[in-house]
Formats: C-alpha cells, structure tokens, sequence
C-alpha cells in the first residue's frame, strides 16, 4: 500500500482508500456485519479489498453495521464507507464473514437493504448476494437459505476465476439460478446452497444430502496458490479501528500445534508461513509513523522471525504480536517484547489441570507456564492477562478450582520477582465458555450441561475471590449456548434467525418459537453420526478428527505437524507440493 502524498488527516482520518469512479465497473459491496473498529481490524477484510480493488473493472465498497436504527425507527441505512451508497446500489453482495455471531448482522443488512431475504424467492434484477470468510467455511449452513452462493477457502485461490466468471453472474439476460448454477461448475469453491437439499431423519437428524446438476459434494475448500508473493496486510489504515493506525502484515497462515478446541487452526491446515523476503518487503509499505502488527496463529521462534523483529526495533518500529507461547518464551525473545513497549502479555493455559491441558493437546506443562512468567517478569514485563475455559470435555468440578490454584501460582511468582524491584504486578483472568466447534476433534463432544457450568462459575468465582489483586472477567453462559447453536446448527436454524433479525425477538425465544430446542444441536454426537456442515470439503480426515477425539478421551497427546515428512491428517502431500513461496513449518525448524 502507497500512501498518497498530500493526505489530509481532519478531512478523511482513513489512509489508502480506493474510490473509483462508478461508470462502466462492476460494483461490489464488500459488507463485514460488524461494528467498523472490529471490522478494520480485519485481516481478511483488509485483503479482500485490495485483491477485488485490483481489478481495473471492479469497485469494491465497505460496510459495516450502522451505529443506530433510521430516523422514526425506519430500517438502519447501510451506507458504504467510500461513497455513501446503498446496498442495493451494487450489482453484488459480498459478505465476510469471521464469526458465526455476525450471521444475524447478515439477515439484518439484506432486509434493512429492503432485498429479498430468501435466495430462492429473489428477483433477476436484484444484487447477487454472496458470502465467505472461515465463519463460512467452518459450517456455512444456518444461513443457507439467505445466501446465493458461498465462496468456500482462501479468496487467493479464488479470485483469479472467479472474477473471469462475474460478467457471466450478472448477465441478467440468463435465469439467476442458471447463472449460479453454471458458476458453481466453473468456479472452484462456489457452494450454491439452494442446489443441495439436505435430508433430515424423521427424528429430526441429518443423514445426508440430495443434489441437483452433478454437483460435487462435498464441495473442496480452495488453499492459496503456490507462487504468490502478496502478503496479507492493511490496506486502508484507520484511528477508529480496534488496533488504532496499526499496520498488520500476515507472517503465519494456520498453526501446527493441533489445540483439539480450535478450529481455525484444522481448517488452515497445512501451516505455512509466508517467506521472509517477502515479509520485509511487503512492510516498506508501512508509514513510519504506525505500529507494526505480526499476524499469525504461531511464529515465535520460526526462522527469521527474531531477526525480523530486532531489525523493525532497531529501525524505531513499534511491535505488536498477535501470538506469544509463554512456555516458549526465550531471554531474547522477552527482551524483544519489553523493547516494543510491552507491559502485559497474555498467556492462555486454557485449563488449569495437567490432564484437561493433555484433553486439549496444549502441550503445556505448568512449570513450562511459570518459568515463561517468571521469565517475563525478569525482563520488566509485569502483568499478564490469563485465558482459561470452562465446561471442556473431561471437565469435573475439581477444575474449577485448578484454575484458581494455577492462577495463584502465576501470582505469586510475580510477586516474587516484582518486589525485588518495588513493583506490583497485575493480573487478569478471562474464563470463556467452551463452545465445541465443527471441523474440530470436538465436534463430537457436548456443550455442558448448563446447571453443572453455573455450579462452576460459583465455584471458580469464589476461589478467585481468595487470591487478592486478581481481576476476574466470565463470558456470559447464554451468548456461549447461541454460538454453540449456532456453530452446529444447520438450515433448521434459518427461520430462528430471521425471527431475531426481523422481529427482534430474542434467539432462545425464537429457538422454542419454532419447534426447535437448544439440545438438537450441543448434545454428544455418535462416531457415525452425519454432519451438516460436511458439505464442505477440508482435506483434513473424518478419521483423523475422530481418532483425535478418541485421544482426547484418554488424555494422549499428538505431536505438532512437521510438514516435511507428516501426512497423518490428510492436509499434506494431497492436492499441494512441497515447494513453493509458502515455508511450510516442520517441527524441526530451528524454535
Ligand atoms: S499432514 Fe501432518 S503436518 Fe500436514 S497438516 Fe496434517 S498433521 Fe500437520
């Protein structure tokens, strides 16, 4: 990204806007259904709008969700940020979509929009909607029957033929649905969800899907393409964003750690980091003025990387880091963080018993956690922030309190090293509720039994409440039950979803509403057990997913991925080499 000379800060705060003229171009609404901070500091936003910019033919437009409602309660104005257009200006509708809580925010932009909320019943001359984002290819269903088209995988991958395609989906001379249906032969990754009719059992269970037209099912997610030396990184630089001015350059695609709760780290799977030269290169483009933010699920201690930041340091650069592992944590690599201006780190044990961190394949032993802190301590890092979760699987009531009792070793080994230099530390614990999500190995598993969760949430509360100094903050039990509904759910939930967004009635009303209960979606899944979401095609296996859950059962760890010569899961060796611009990250690699 170039910053224009002669940019005036008062009149318009963004920095790298495109705005193009409207004329003879295709125009595409790029529509992140959040606030515009959380949307800004997107990544994945940031890329899809300079990789749709990049086409002399294509304008491409962000919105976010409005602050208010119109005036006299009239619908809320989605107005793109660059000209202050309407959505249903625009020949496409391109949501990107990061959580399956911005699904709502989909439903809203569409009927506020006044377009047609269901695919099957909207008119030729309507805007195409589309939708993608790993939200979307975790498990695209609930919002199925909104949506004309999913674009499943990485929009590098993508884009090339896709945008070949788009003259083709706007002809509106063709039937709409002929024209998504020839797009979801010719583009790889087109999902065309009202060409795929899932079959429920008369118990209400999904067994399987009917399809129209030779359509692949599943449909195969698309990765990057070797050969690509554009690194993700902010396009358009914002004070209003969450991570204020920041420029974000991505270092790591995927993780190869395996955590059995994380989703995102199954679904990027293979792990890939981008090359180092192109990494430099891409961050000429950051103003010396801005922050530089390293993106990435896991690169501390991978090839470069400390070099990489002693040079931005030495340079005057201030750095943020998205990803620390406190057990990993080197003398040189604290010192790199303290010279960045840190003053907390966070460091996430997600449980606090040895056993539930081997249920969850952290690889985290406990003196590994102390000796990081103590370590942070050492260098004038003096506060950190501990993430943990509760109602995982294998969860008994004693855990709760483990939490407590980790936390207050973690306290007092800062403390310790705290008073020797007339310091007091803080710490701060955020427990959220674990939500077992698809395309994990605990896709299987529960959501917990919410009586038992409040019990916990007692307990925890109390035992913190013992430690002095110790700040405590819990996600609430009812937003965790709607995400886990949602995260599972499947194109039952449509009609729940259109009740929140247009009547504005609570989602467990609307649950009930319809005939429907919370447990057809968190209960314990059977091994043969059939999933929605399973239309999109990973290339991680089912077999492997199961065997992982079945090892998480019986606390046994896995090894991290070591892509040069691992082909357990099924992720490497299939439709990719093993060159490329990607590094693939191996186990061996110097940590
Ligand atoms: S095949 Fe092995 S190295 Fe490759 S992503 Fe799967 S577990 Fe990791």
């Amino acid at each position: 990204m170039k910053i224009l000379p002669g940019w005036d800060k008062k009149k318009n705060p963004e920095r790298g806007v495109i705005r193009k003229r409207w004329h003879g171009r295709v125009t595409c609404a790029l529509v992140f259904p959040e606030p515009y901070g959380v949307g800004m500091a997107n990544l994945g936003l940031q890329t899809l709008y300079s990789l749709l910019n990049a086409s002399e033919n294509i304008l491409a437009e962000r919105f976010f969700s409005p602050k208010e409602k119109g005036p006299l309660g009239q619908a809320a104005q989605w107005l793109s940020e660059e000209s202050r257009r309407p959505l249903r200006d625009f020949d496409l509708i391109l949501f990107s979509l990061s959580f399956e809580s911005s699904y709502i925010g989909v439903l809203k932009a569409i009927v506020d929009a006044g377009i047609t909320l269901r695919s099957i019943e909207r008119g030729c001359a309507e805007p195409v909607v589309l939708a993608g984002g790993v939200a979307t290819f975790i498990n695209p269903e609930p919002i199925a029957p909104f949506v004309d088209a999913f674009l499943l995988g990485e929009f590098e991958g993508i884009a090339p033929v896709f945008l070949d395609f788009l003259p083709r989906l706007l002809d509106r001379s063709e039937k709409r649905r002929d024209r998504l249906a020839a797009m979801a032969q010719s583009v790889p990754g087109t999902y065309v969800p009202g060409l795929y009719h899932p079959i429920f059992d008369s118990s209400g269970c999904f067994i399987s899907w009917d399809r129209e037209d030779d359509l692949p099912a599943p449909v195969p997610v698309v990765k990057a393409p070797e050969g690509l030396t554009d690194v993700p990184h902010t396009a358009i630089l914002s004070p209003h964003a969450a991570f204020p001015e920041m420029f974000c350059v991505e270092l790591v695609r995927g993780c190869g750690r395996g955590c059995r709760f994380c989703a995102a780290g199954f679904v990027y799977r293979p792990p890939r980091m981008w090359p180092m030269d192109a990494i430099r290169k891409t961050l000429k483009d950051a103003p010396d003025s801005c922050p530089i933010g390293l993106v990435g699920l896991e690169y501390m201690g991978r090839p470069g990387v400390e070099e990489l930041c002693e040079s931005l340091l030495g340079d005057g650069r201030r750095l943020a880091f998205s990803s620390l592992r406190v057990d990993e944590l080197t003398p040189a690599f604290t010192r790199l963080l303290k010279r960045s201006g840190a003053k907390t780190a966070t460091v996430a044990p997600e449980a606090g018993s040895e056993g539930l961190r081997r249920t969850l394949n952290k690889h985290l032993r406990e003196e590994g956690i102390l000796r990081g802190v103590e370590t942070l301590a050492q260098a004038g890092i003096p506060n950190v922030k501990l993430y943990f979760m509760l109602g995982l699987p294998g969860e008994e009531d004693e855990d709760a309190e483990e939490i407590a009792r980790l936390v207050g070793r973690i306290r007092e080994t800062l403390a310790f090293r705290g008073k020797g230099r007339g310091r007091v530390s803080r710490v701060s614990v955020s427990v959220s509720i674990f939500v077992p999500k698809p395309w994990t190995p605990f896709q299987w598993a529960p959501f917990a039994d919410v009586k038992v969760l409040k019990g916990r949430i007692v307990q925890l509360k109390r035992a913190i409440g013992r430690l002095p100094g110790i700040t405590l903050s819990i996600e609430s039990q009812r937003d965790a039950l709607r995400q886990a509904v949602i995260a599972r759910g499947d194109r039952r939930l449509a009609p729940v979803l259109e009740a929140v967004a247009v009547k504005e009635i609570s989602f467990h009303r609307a649950v009930i509403e319809n005939g429907l209960s919370s447990e057809m979606f968190i209960r314990k899944r059977d091994p043969l057990d059939a999933f929605p979401w399973e239309i999109v095609g990973h290339p991680v296996r089912r077999g492997y997913l199961l065997a992982e859950w079945n090892r998480a059962l019986s606390g046994e760890e896995t090894p991290f991925c070591d892509t040069t010569v691992c082909k357990r899961c099924g992720a490497c060796g299939g439709h990719r080499t093993e060159t490329g611009p990607w590094t693939k990250i191996s186990q061996n690699s110097p940590r």
